[in-house]
């Protein structure tokens, strides 16, 4: 599969200064724009928020986070486009599919010539910053401060870079999720009380691997047994070769000592980044910090170590100790959640900011046996979104419309009464925030992963979801001894909401099947990628 780099609605001729006078006319006629937070978390599974209803989030629930579902509304059908971190991060800022701002991949190839819609935000009164995980081979650009993290960031004792580091990154002490929040509040404080509207965007480095809790959250979740997705021991039986050379299930790919903080089986064989990753990540800790970590584990590990358990024994261990860790670190960031809500409260101002929370992807919590995200499958194509903001949106609302990341730019350039650019391929979430049933919207989403070759190895696959059907394409050459591919999956999601049986070659959705490839084709075309 190739792609063309040309679109044709690409219109980037169109100056910044004249976007902002016409949106700046516009706004003259209208309410004063409102302040706009954008809570933009690392890998945080929708299974885990308790608005989203999930069994794992009945035991780890998240009351923060909830209040914003009740003062707004939940969108239970929110998708990415890619998901995986940086290519995710892009679309965010830019509107654009993957191939259109070019970050396909983790470690290429963003073109920052691409406008993003800080930029427009900015051109248009609003004074914006960014705080927490970056992670883009590319300049902040459009934020009048930042405060970001060294590449992903670590949780305790992390570095971060702002103007006026001359372009280092310095230590500081503390655990990331609220050192994070520390300097977001202090940014709120110098601009809450100016006359122009603000935009933030609040990056958390959690709940991404290695899912390292607070120190005051080690011991959470010790008496629970979280319960087993119904596809922890998925054997991949109606899938094709894909799934055998993957490198992320629950059962093989995690470390001991990296994600299950068993130090004593450091030494266990496994994934050479699993095991060289250790020793930086443990090493942030201080004396005092490590001596608390230590002793926790220490407990929770005795059982294990004393009477080690195999086979299904032992994946159903590790998932306990994988689901614990996760929803550890989520506590904090819920927490964090809740400092920042009653913050805005304080100040008077939390009904008249425009809240999103939302993730970079979402994230595999033992579906399939697998953890991370990439995979079309929907628990990591899927991500948690949901807006609160009080003059539009009615309390404890949902939407079942098919929404996706590409959506976020120009819904915020719609609230903050900016024109929306031509190139920018989603759709404003306005309507739908308004409750606007008759709006017209779109009744497919379309996937695309590149990441290929690369950790994890997953092989780059695209594919079309409608409300129903999922029809999915893996393709390519192989490296390493993988086989070059070209296979088909296709699901029906009502029947088979699990995504156990691929469908692909039952003639009984003949019909389906050459229906969708129809809509992926057209799709393919309409954003200018073509086999
Ligand atoms: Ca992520």
């Amino acid at each position: 599969m190739s792609i063309k780099q040309t679109s044709t609605k690409w219109n980037l001729s169109v100056p910044l200064f004249a976007l902002s006078a016409l949106s700046v006319q516009g706004r003259l006629a209208a309410a004063e724009p409102p302040n706009i937070v954008c809570i933009f978390v690392d890998d945080h599974a929708f299974q885990a928020i308790s608005a989203y209803d999930h069994p794992i989030s009945k035991l780890a629930p998240t009351p923060n986070i909830d209040r914003l579902a009740k003062r707004g509304m939940v969108f239970r059908e929110s998708f990415v486009e890619n998901s995986i971190s940086s290519p995710s991060r892009a679309t965010l800022l830019t509107g654009l599919y993957s191939h259109q701002h070019g970050q396909t991949r983790l470690g290429c190839c963003l073109d920052d010539q691409k406008t993003w819609f800080p930029e427009l935000l900015q051109h248009n009164g609003y004074t914006t910053s960014v705080f927490g995980k970056w992670h883009l081979n590319a300049e902040p650009k459009g934020f009048d401060y930042y405060d970001i993290l060294f590449d992903q960031g670590e949780y305790y004792n992390p570095k971060f870079r702002r103007p006026d580091t001359q372009g280092k990154y310095l230590p500081e002490e503390g655990y990331v999720t609220t050192l994070i929040t520390d300097h977001a509040l202090a940014w709120l404080d110098q601009v809450t009380d100016e006359r122009e509207p603000f935009f933030m965007l609040l990056n958390h480095k959690a709940p991404h691997r290695n899912w390292m809790p607070d120190l005051a959250n080690l011991d959470l979740f010790n008496d629970i047994d979280f319960p087993e997705p119904a596809t922890l021991f998925d054997d991949y039986a109606t899938r094709g070769t894909q799934m055998q050379t993957q490198e992320l299930t629950i059962a093989r790919h995690l470390g001991y000592a990296f994600d299950f903080k068993v130090e004593e089986l450091a030494g266990e064989p496994t994934l050479p980044y699993i095991q060289e990753s250790w020793p930086g990540a443990i090493g942030q800790l201080n004396k005092q910090q490590r001596a608390i970590w230590d002793e926790a584990y220490k407990k929770q590990n005795a059982q294990f170590l004393k009477n080690r358990p195999v086979g299904r024994d032992l994946v159903k261990w590790k998932y306990q100790r994988y689901i614990k860790d996760y929803c550890r670190t989520i506590r904090s960031v819920d927490e964090q959640v809740g400092r920042l809500l009653d913050y805005l409260e304080k100040k008077g101002i939390l009904d008249n900011t425009f809240i999103v929370y939302t993730s970079d992807q979402g994230f595999l919590l033992g579906e399939h046996g697998l953890y991370d995200k990439r995979f079309m499958y929907e628990a990591s194509f899927r991500t948690p979104l949901i807006i609160s903001y009080p003059p539009w949106v009615k309390e404890n609302s949902t939407c079942d419309k098919l929404v996706q990341n590409i959506d976020l730019a120009p819904t915020f350039l719609d609230v903050a009464q900016v024109d929306i650019p031509g190139e920018y391929v989603g759709m404003s979430l306005v309507p739908l925030l308004k409750h606007e049933r008759k709006h017209p919207w779109r009744k497919e989403l379309y996937y695309h992963f590149y990441d290929y070759p690369a950790v994890g190895n997953v092989r780059k696959h695209d594919g079309i979801r409608t409300d129903r059907y999922k029809l999915i394409h893996w393709y390519g050459e192989g490296y390493g001894g993988d086989p070059a591919i070209d296979l088909w999956e296709m699901y029906d999601l009502k029947n088979d909401p699990e995504e156990i049986h691929n469908i692909y070659d039952n003639n009984h959705f003949k019909k389906q099947r050459k229906a969708l490839h129809h809509r992926l084709t057209k799709l393919r075309k309409d954003i200018n990628i073509s086999e």
